[in-house]
């Protein structure tokens, strides 16, 4: 079944929550350059990079193309290059450094520990996100509060603790109103999406989830759920929240 029709509801105050991601995008826009989306090619992702081009927001758009991508969402790559007319900036792991930790450690190290499966994130995840996120004055990302515990108190604008700082301009969106809006606007997404898979990472880490489990289920599955974040949004002691009025003027 379709996503769009699974989940597609809007909340009774989407049209607030709308104009204000549209407001805070174009002002983050004027306000932080060099300004970047890091696209995980998630259905929120997707959201963001037809709002970033239908408002003309200067942003680049990065993706984490770490060698383990399903092909669906490799193939949404070529379906967003290809509908939008801009390249994505894609950053891989350092030449040989995936198939230097396979021979070490085997196809499957992340099922292995969990200490093993955070080296993998690292090669794979970590090293290319320093990369792409160098000189960046921000970062744009998908995270919405609903997603999971982790994410609950997840601010519109945040400091990242590295001198940056990290805007959630769909902290507030539900589910429905992801989809409601990908269906209104047909915006592209991935396929996976229609198969069950609400939350989509690398394909070893990643299966369907079954009626009534939550959102980050279906990602790294055999491990707790305070461990589910590859570290891409693990906030350190010198992360902070910053009231919006702060960083605008
Ligand atoms: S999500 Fe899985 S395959 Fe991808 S980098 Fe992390 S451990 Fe490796």
């Amino acid at each position: 079944m379709s996503a769009v029709k699974l989940y597609g509801r809007a909340s009774s105050d989407f049209g607030a929550k709308l104009a204000e991601t549209q407001a805070l995008l174009q002002r983050v826009g004027s306000e932080f350059s060099p300004l970047a989306l890091a696209c995980s090619l998630g259905a929120e992702d997707m959201v963001l990079v037809h709002l970033l081009h239908r408002l003309a927001t200067p942003a680049s758009i990065f993706v984490l193309e770490t060698g383990k991508l399903h092909t669906e969402t490799l193939a949404l790559i070529v379906q967003i290059e290809s509908r939008y007319g801009f390249k994505l900036d894609l950053y891989r792991p350092q030449p040989g450094a995936g198939e230097a930790f396979e021979q070490a450690h085997g196809l499957d190290a992340m099922y292995k520990s969990q200490d093993l499966r955070k080296a993998c994130c690292g090669v794979r995840k970590m090293e290319p996100l320093a990369r792409a996120l160098a000189g960046k004055k921000a970062w744009i990302t998908g995270l919405r509060r609903e997603q999971s515990q982790a994410r609950a108190q997840v601010e519109l604008i945040e400091a990242d603790g590295r001198d940056r700082h990290k805007i959630n301009p769909l902290a507030r969106w539900t589910t429905g109103d992801v989809w409601h809006y990908i269906g209104q606007q047909a915006i592209p997404y991935n396929a996976l999406h229609d198969q069950f898979f609400p939350s989509i990472g690398c394909a070893p880490c990643t299966r369907a989830v079954t009626l009534g489990e939550d959102f980050r289920s279906g990602r790294w599955w055999w491990e707790s759920e305070s461990a589910k974040e590859c570290g891409l949004h693990v906030k350190d002691s010198a992360s902070s929240i910053i009231p919006i009025k702060e960083v605008t003027a």
